[in-house]
């Protein structure tokens, strides 16, 4: 199946070939450089604008450019960017404060990233374990898991083709299937310090656990004696039309990581360590830039944001606009087998492997969105996404669908500006 020719500019040009000479080839972007954004808006450096279902990876919960984001950046620039941890800084304890308010009874640790959140989660199991576990040290994770790229975040992911070329990884991490509490049940043993799992895994194509498997989840790590680890790096920050995905279930972890949302673009991470699990003490962890005043005022102010704009609400209620449209358009002969998740993290089974040209045609269609394979696509868009901009995004992914449609039946793209 061919793929939609993309026509590029000779601005889009001038830069692949600058990023071809000095960058390290780890990505693969799509044909396209953008600029500027503004609410569910990019715009490129030719001036297109297209509609953004990616939200930077689930980054950009408040879109791009929003007043709470930008005023309190360039505020807080003027007072102070890097303290260090040498000082106590107010907008840290803002930022933990709130964060505290919309998860559970906890502490907070700051660090930069979703893989440094989840570094920290598995110092916190393996001291655990040597606290109250006779030097215990397994973690079960979960097939099709993704924690990132470090190489403890690494050893609990996983995906053969991000972990085999960096081997050997830390030990102490096995993996057995996902949503499946008898699996986790016949791997624990006296090595079995906690359980990491995502309540919705994101990479392997949004795949959500079912409530009953996290409670269940919950009930064996108190019988056990373990600690249940949740990584809400993607799944949090109210994505799924509650703060956190394991809100849906009724049950509380003992240790979450958070990132990707928290900052509204700036980087930053977190662990937030309930009672049973907060034992780090001096000088067990550390970061130089984790929780500096100038990330964490922000986190502090998207926080409040999300709060003010009911966009927890908003990311239930037009996630379900948006699910019923994406199945509509399997009812009209859309090759879609099966839209899962929740809220505005929602991916998109297709009956055939055709992601990646309805990621470029939806791009020529002016619509931003991800794959996660050769047959899933992942919507994922800010928080913000309105009732009309999830039906303009309905109605581009159709014309990306018929641009695909049509391009396999010629062997060739369809030509640009041919209204399909
Ligand atoms: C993105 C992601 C990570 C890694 O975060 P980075 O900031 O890229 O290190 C870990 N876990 C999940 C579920 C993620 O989505």
């Amino acid at each position: 199946m061919s793929q939609p020719a993309l026509e590029v500019s000779a601005a889009f040009s001038a830069i692949a070939e600058r990023a071809a000479t000095v960058l390290m080839h780890t990505y693969a972007p799509q044909p396209v450089a953008m600029r500027s954004g503004k609410g569910c808006i990019l715009t490129d450096v030719d001036g297109q604008e297209y509609l953004d279902l990616a939200g930077g990876i689930a980054v950009n919960v408040l879109g791009h450019g929003h007043p709470a984001v930008v005023g309190t950046l360039v505020e807080q620039a003027a007072r102070a960017i890097h303290l260090s941890n040498l000082y106590f800084s107010e907008p840290q304890l803002d930022a933990a404060e709130k964060l505290v308010a919309t998860a559970f009874p906890s502490r907070v640790y700051f660090c930069n990233s979703g893989a440094e959140a989840i570094e920290t989660a598995i110092k916190i199991a393996r001291k655990w374990g040597k606290l109250h576990r006779n030097g215990a040290s397994t973690i079960i994770c979960a097939r099709g898991a993704f924690h990132g790229r470090t190489m403890g975040a690494l050893a609990a992911t996983a995906n053969r083709h991000y972990r085999e070329p960096f081997e050997p990884l830390p030990r102490g991490f096995i993996h057995v299937a996902y949503d499946d509490l008898g699996a986790v049940e016949s791997a624990i043993d006296d090595s079995t310090v906690a359980v990491l799992m995502e309540p919705i895994e994101g990479q392997s194509g949004v795949v959500p656990m079912n409530d009953e498997t996290l409670r269940g989840l919950r009930r064996l790590c108190d019988e056990r004696n373990l600690l249940l680890i949740l990584d809400e790096i993607q799944s949090g920050m109210g994505r799924t039309g509650k703060w956190w995905a394991h809100q849906h279930a009724g049950i509380v972890p003992d240790v979450m990581a958070v990132a990707k949302g928290l900052g509204g673009g700036l980087p930053i991470g977190a662990v937030l360590a309930g009672p049973r699990a907060d034992i780090f003490t001096l000088s067990d962890h550390g970061s130089t830039f984790g929780g500096g005043p100038l990330v964490t005022a922000v986190a502090a102010a998207v926080i409040d944001a999300i709060l003010r704009e009911g966009l927890v609400e908003n990311a239930a209620r037009v996630g379900e606009r948006l699910r019923h449209g994406l199945l509509q358009l399997a009812e009209g002969g859309a090759p879609i087998a099966e839209v899962r998740g929740r809220g505005l993290m929602l991916g998109v089974v297709l009956t055939q492997p055709v992601a990646q040209q309805l990621v470029l045609a939806a791009l020529r269609r002016g619509l931003l969105i991800n794959a996660t394979g050769a047959s899933a696509l992942r919507l994922i868009p800010p928080l913000i996404l309105s009732d009309a901009q999830a039906d303009e995004a309905v109605e581009r992914l159709a014309a990306a669908f018929l641009l695909v449609a049509g391009g396999a039946a010629s062997g060739a793209g369809a030509p640009e500006g041919k209204k399909p």
